[in-house]
């Protein structure tokens, strides 16, 4: 079964619009758009920055490399995985694995934000530079590299989701294993967000 076939129809919708977009050059090279994964009532939502080779291959978000240690990493603070809605701001691989560009972004962000919207999560995650650049730039939060904001918790206010928790991007702490601890301090964190009452 692939995974996407347990998404419920308010977010197939949205996933069915994503498979067959082709509003930017991204669709050219893919071989699947990846919409993400999770259940519509998830109560957090992990968003990173684009599909890599594996995640392009299978039309399935943080498969590889970088998923496993995600994966890995949300069970040991408590985090079930098929409790979370995972996605990334560009549904589709950017070529040599480069960083999804200004325009890309803007055209493909209206995806997430609808699933955002729908899903009305407690706790949203940003993993890494590019998510977290997109949705401080959206809920005007502090303009500031991932590693200034890490394990900072923002309250959000004008969305159905209550607080917004950066932390680095799985590839970063693969790439630099010295951010490990301060990942799965901030996973952490946002499983213990997750019982904060309104
Ligand atoms: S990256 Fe987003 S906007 Fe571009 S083709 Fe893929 S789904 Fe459409």
């Amino acid at each position: 079964m692939r995974f996407d076939e347990r998404l419920d129809p308010l977010l197939e919708e949205i996933a069915q619009k994503i498979r067959s977009c082709n509003k930017c050059q991204l669709a050219k090279g893919r071989t699947n758009a990846v919409p993400g994964e999770g259940p519509q009532h998830a109560t957090m939502m992990l968003v990173g920055e684009a599909p890599g080779s594996a995640e392009d291959t299978s039309g399935r978000p943080f498969i590889g490399q970088s998923g496993k240690l995600l994966t890995d990493t949300m069970t040991s603070v408590g985090i079930q995985r098929e409790n979370v809605f995972i996605t990334n701001i560009v549904k589709c691989r950017p070529p040599e694995n480069r960083d999804p560009t200004d325009k890309e972004i803007g055209t493909c962000a209206p995806y997430v934000l609808s699933q955002m919207d729908s899903i009305s999560p407690v706790v949203l995650v940003t993993l890494g530079n590019v998510s977290y650049d997109f949705f401080s730039t959206t809920f005007y939060l502090p303009k500031k590299q991932v590693g200034e904001v890490r394990g900072k918790v923002f309250r959000l206010h004008s969305t159905g989701c209550k607080f917004l928790i950066p932390t680095y991007h799985p590839a970063a702490v693969i790439y630099n294993r010295k951010l490990q601890p301060d990942f799965i301090e901030d996973l952490r964190k946002a499983e213990r967000y997750l019982k904060v009452p309104s």
